[in-house]
């Protein structure tokens, strides 16, 4: 399996990769976040997590109902 196959040939999935790409670099210093996504199975509930390793910054902690 190759994702950048798969990229190039599903629109929708390309779009979401630029969209994450966009919202995943730190405010301050401009370098790649590190996301941590963990999920709470008994209330369906995704955190999100987006960290800066570079200035120890949490740049937002997202909560999703999955349902
Ligand atoms: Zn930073």
């Amino acid at each position: 399996m190759n994702d950048n196959n798969e990229a190039l040939l599903n629109p929708e999935h390309r779009r979401h990769q630029a969209f994450v790409q966009i919202q995943n670099t730190c405010p301050l210093c401009n370098s790649q976040l590190t996301i941590r996504v963990e999920t709470y199975l008994e209330n369906y509930t995704l955190r999100e997590e987006a960290s800066c390793s570079t200035c120890r910054l949490v740049a937002r902690v997202k909560d999703h109902k999955m349902h």
